[in-house]
């Protein structure tokens, strides 16, 4: 049995939501400590919290900017169409903040989906604070552990699909039985000698994963 797990952001959206956030809230400091995190010199536990204390914009002007300007990736509708036609279970794993990222995701229609992400807080100065998944962490690296749920999943049997672009998604791809790349995940793939599909557009997994499961 095949199950599907798939990044949020830049995968299933049209734009990063943290991305988008950080550019139009945060200074531009945010930039030197992702490519810190990219380049593996901080862990992302530490670069998510580092470049979120940088916004102090309310949640609600957060959301709102969100719900204005984040859709859906194209291909999302057909890649969820095939997921319930085939049975196969999916599940998506944010490395972003839940009370955002599941309200798009359910103003969308996908809330039937599970969605799995951090959550946020606040410091006495109004700084946003991440408050790490409840998921249990396999090396202590990331604030939510993506890997442990396809590990989860390979204990029950399943056939690991994972779909992702980022750096949240580094760890968890090396678990999975078959992987959908792009962006920074396809290059760090690349870097370390690893097997992917690389795609542009969802509309290729689906259609890749339908001439494979026929
Ligand atoms: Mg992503």
């Amino acid at each position: 049995m095949i199950e599907l797990f798939s990044d949020f952001d830049g995968t299933l959206t049209d734009k990063d939501t943290l991305a988008l956030l950080l550019d139009l809230y945060a200074s531009s400091d945010w930039y030197a400590i992702e490519k810190k995190a990219l380049d593996g010199e901080i862990d992302e536990r530490q670069s998510l919290a580092d470049e979120m204390a940088l916004i102090t914009a309310s949640d609600e002007v957060l959301l709102n900017t969100l719900m204005r300007e984040v859709h859906p990736a194209e291909g999302t509708a057909e890649l969820v169409a095939l997921a319930r036609d085939r049975d196969w279970k999916m599940t998506v794993l944010s490395g972003g903040l839940i009370r955002f990222s599941r309200i798009l995701w359910e103003s969308w229609g996908y809330g039937g989906i599970p969605l799995f992400a951090n959550d946020h807080g606040r410091d006495a100065e109004g700084r946003l604070t991440i408050i790490p998944a409840a998921t249990p962490r396999l090396k202590d690296r990331c604030n939510h552990c993506k890997r442990w749920h396809l590990e989860k999943a390979k204990e029950h049997g399943a056939t690991v699909v994972y779909i992702g672009d980022g750096l949240t998604d580094f760890c968890a791809s090396e678990a999975a039985d078959r992987v959908y790349a792009k962006d920074n995940l396809k290059e760090y793939l690349i870097r370390n000698g690893k097997d992917f599909i690389g795609f542009q557009n969802l509309l290729e997994v689906t259609s890749h994963l339908i001439k494979n499961h026929s």
